[in-house]
């Protein structure tokens, strides 16, 4: 990692509110050209971590830098060169989307030829370019948030925190975005992004990093921490008591790890086991599927709601 730029560093931060301490010393490396994934159960400390970098929350103790700068001493030359997508729609519905774009590139003070050929750019990169004399009421939540990227874009940040950025979108709308966040980490661009879909930071994310009540409890490359600390393949099986009692007895003696969750059986195994696969298939309802990053995260955070 020493020879590589460092975008962001956090040191041993935290940052309680009241007695709850939220963020409970964290480091935190990001370097460039990485989409580094941060993730975590609800009330893990995400969001608090977020608005630190942000400068909206001040942190208690610990070292926050950003390209070399501190915070929150550099906090204006720092947010110069960061682009935020929030999780709340906050777009300007009196504008339309072409004047929701140059409105934007006005604060950073970007020139009206360049800002105009930014935002058209970015219209025609996110699919909005028919879209652009339209008032925002008039979009899709999928337009909508393609926009608010595309309004993250426009000053050509050097770092782009993405919080959640595809919550409750339809699929088609999703992998659109996808595409693009992908093209974007592609093209060199350094991203940091917070989500609950598992599935979305497998595809997108080279690092990882799995916080739980303050605290790192993981981080890596995803598909490696999954083989070392879940395995490779998972058993799902519908059975009873009697039929989960004998299977786990003879995942035991696999070394995989099996796991109850009401009706179902959940296996989880590092290398073949002939025997155990066997019986397996002698259920009458099972499948057999790769490990992911879901399951990590479950082995991990555990599956007890955490906002109760
Ligand atoms: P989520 O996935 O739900 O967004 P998160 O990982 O972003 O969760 P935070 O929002 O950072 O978590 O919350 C961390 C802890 O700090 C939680 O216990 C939360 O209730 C608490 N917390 C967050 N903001 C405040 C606040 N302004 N005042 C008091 N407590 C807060």
């Amino acid at each position: 990692m020493n020879d590589k730029e460092i975008i962001l560093a956090a040191r041993g931060l935290t940052k309680s509110y009241g007695t709850r301490q939220a963020v409970k010393g964290l480091d935190l490396t990001i370097i460039r050209g990485e989409c580094f994934g941060f993730l975590g159960p609800n009330g893990a400390g995400k969001t608090t971590t977020i608005q630190m970098i942000l400068g909206l929350v001040i942190k208690d103790s610990g070292e926050l830098r950003v390209f070399g700068l501190t915070i929150p001493h550099d906090l204006r030359a720092i947010k110069s060169r960061l682009g935020v997508v929030p999780q709340n729609d906050n777009l300007d519905p009196d504008l339309t989307v072409l004047e929701n774009l140059l409105t934007y590139a006005g604060y950073y003070n970007l020139d009206s030829a360049r800002a105009r050929s930014r935002s058209l750019e970015l219209l025609k990169f996110f699919a909005l370019d028919n879209r652009r004399d339209e008032v925002i009421q008039h979009l899709s939540g999928g337009q909508r948030r393609r926009l608010l990227l595309a309004r993250a874009l426009v000053h050509e940040p050097e770092l782009l925190i993405l919080d959640e950025p595809t919550v409750g979108l339809d699929p088609q709308a999703r992998y659109l975005i996808w595409q693009r966040l992908k093209a974007l980490r592609d093209n060199g661009l350094t991203m940091l992004l917070t989500s609950h879909y598992m599935d979305e930071v497998a595809r997108l994310a080279d690092r990882v990093l799995i916080m739980d009540q303050g605290r790192i409890v993981a981080q890596g490359e995803p598909g490696r921490m999954v083989t070392e600390l879940v395995g490779t393949d998972v058993f799902e099986i519908i059975c009873d008591e009697r039929e989960a009692a004998s299977l786990s007895a003879l995942a035991a003696s696999c070394s995989a790890r099996a796991e109850r969750v009401t009706d179902g059986l959940f296996i989880y195994a590092g290398h073949d086991c002939p025997l155990l696969e066997a019986r397996v298939r002698e259920t009458a309802r099972w499948l057999r599927r790769p490990a992911n990053l879901e399951d990590l995260f479950i082995q991990l955070t555990g599956r007890l709601l955490r906002d109760s």
